[in-house]
């Protein structure tokens, strides 16, 4: 029977919960505000299915790419995070009668696995949602459509696709897995506290949310709320929930040590952000957005066709991207965050008293940089 007794461990996949053949687990959110799986011991039978279907008590063979490209999809990118990699990825599979599973925002916000079926419906997957997706039944979804003989893409962390993996157990003709390079996921309870103090900071006007409003600039790009009749943008380091995530503060514990980054979840494709395009000499560095793409499997290679694609050195394209470092050093204030922010008054001011700010020459330098690119994309229209 499945027993967390080390958070690190437990990547909060849902594979064990699922697997279950007599329903006993629940995920039950912890103080920090994630996930964890639960067994009940009265039902338990016993059977060891939860830890044989556990990604990290057994964890993938770790792969080197097959290959490494730099692409942007041109109708794709604005909507995007990187390169609009995803949605031609997804697009094939629907025109293909197939089903696409991502994580969107829902209504209230939060975000969770949703499958689609149409491109219309692919629109809420597009765009990092930096937070834990809520797994919710998606694994078992996945295994009916499979089983239907339709075809299948999954998308998500590297730690959600090798639980599907390993929740299914074989690989299946129609299915496709697509992971996005993963720095780590912020708690989703804290999420659900932040939206609250979103609302009333706008009044209860809050309509949606963009992680990543990269309209002005990719590199540089803003946290955007939106709210009846206007949206309001600030630079992502400006934003404390931003800003607390980017500086590691609010990550789940597994991301400290990822036990299914770098290879190791088992996907075709992986995507990223190609944020070292000025070490590649490629000719895509305009600040609109470029993936960096990796093709893990003989399928995940066919299905990049029909994409312009530029071959591009791993090592050089990937330097310096946090998504790739499976071990990230614990920022020592994290357990006092923890701690403090449930009882947190005005969560706001908590969370900037926890932001580790750059020293004043360095706030200015960024600031005339975004003056000069706004600046500079007016002149260019
Ligand atoms: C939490 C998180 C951390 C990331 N960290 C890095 C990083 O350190 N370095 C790096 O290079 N790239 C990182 N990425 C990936 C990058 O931001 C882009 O998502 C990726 O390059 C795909 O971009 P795209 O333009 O092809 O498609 P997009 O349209 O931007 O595709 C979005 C894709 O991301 C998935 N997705 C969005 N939010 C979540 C979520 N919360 N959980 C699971 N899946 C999600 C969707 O299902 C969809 O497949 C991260 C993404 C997320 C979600
Ligand atoms: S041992 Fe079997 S019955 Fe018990 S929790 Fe695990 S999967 Fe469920
Ligand atoms: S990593 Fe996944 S399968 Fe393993 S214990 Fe956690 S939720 Fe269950
Ligand atoms: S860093 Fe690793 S454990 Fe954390 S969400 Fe990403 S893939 Fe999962």
């Amino acid at each position: 029977m499945i027993r967390i007794t080390d958070k690190s461990r437990c990547t909060g996949c849902t594979s064990c919960m699922t697997a279950c053949p007599v329903q006993c687990i629940v995920m039950r959110r912890d103080r920090q505000g994630f996930d964890y799986p639960v067994a009940n011991p009265d039902i338990c039978i016993s059977c060891g299915k939860c830890e044989s279907v556990c990604p990290v008590i057994n964890p993938h063979e770790e792969k080197t790419p097959l290959a490494a490209f730099a692409v942007r999809v041109p109708e794709y990118v604005s909507g995007s995070s990187s390169g609009g990699v995803f949605p031609y990825l997804a697009g094939k599979v629907i025109e293909d009668g197939g089903c696409v599973f991502g994580a969107a925002m829902q209504s209230d916000m939060t975000v969770g696995h949703t499958d689609v079926s149409d491109l219309q419906g692919l629109e809420s997957l597009r765009g990092s949602k930096y937070v834990q997706s809520d797994m919710y039944s998606a694994y078992q979804e996945v295994k009916d459509v499979l089983e239907d003989g339709r075809k299948v893409l999954f998308s998500g962390t590297p730690c959600q696709v090798a639980g599907l993996h390993s929740f299914l157990g074989k690989r299946y003709e129609g299915l496709m897995t697509v992971d996005v390079a993963c720095h780590g996921v912020p708690s989703p309870g804290l999420w659900e506290k932040y939206i609250e103090a979103l609302k009333d900071k706008y009044g209860g006007r809050v309509t949606g949310v963009c992680f990543r409003d990269k309209s002005k600039s990719w590199r540089h790009y803003e946290f955007r709320v939106d709210t009846v009749g206007k949206s309001i943008s600030v630079p992502y380091t400006d934003d404390p929930y931003m800003a607390l995530f980017i500086q590691d503060m609010t990550l789940r514990p597994s991301c400290y040590s990822c036990p299914a980054g770098a290879g190791k979840s088992a996907s075709d494709v992986t995507l990223a952000d190609l944020w070292n395009i000025a070490g590649t000499g490629l000719p895509l560095n305009d600040d609109k957005g470029v993936s960096l793409v990796l093709a893990n499997t003989e399928d995940g290679l066919r299905a990049l066709e029909g994409m312009d694609l530029y071959k591009t050195d791993y090592e050089i394209a990937s330097a310096g991207n946090g998504g790739f470092e499976p071990v990230k050093e614990i920022p020592p204030r994290r357990e006092e965050f923890f701690q403090g922010y449930h009882s947190a008054r005005d969560l706001m001011a908590y969370m900037k008293g926890f932001v580790i700010r750059k020293p004043w020459y360095m706030r200015i330098y960024r600031k005339m940089r975004s003056c000069l690119s706004d600046f500079k994309r007016r002149i260019s229209r």
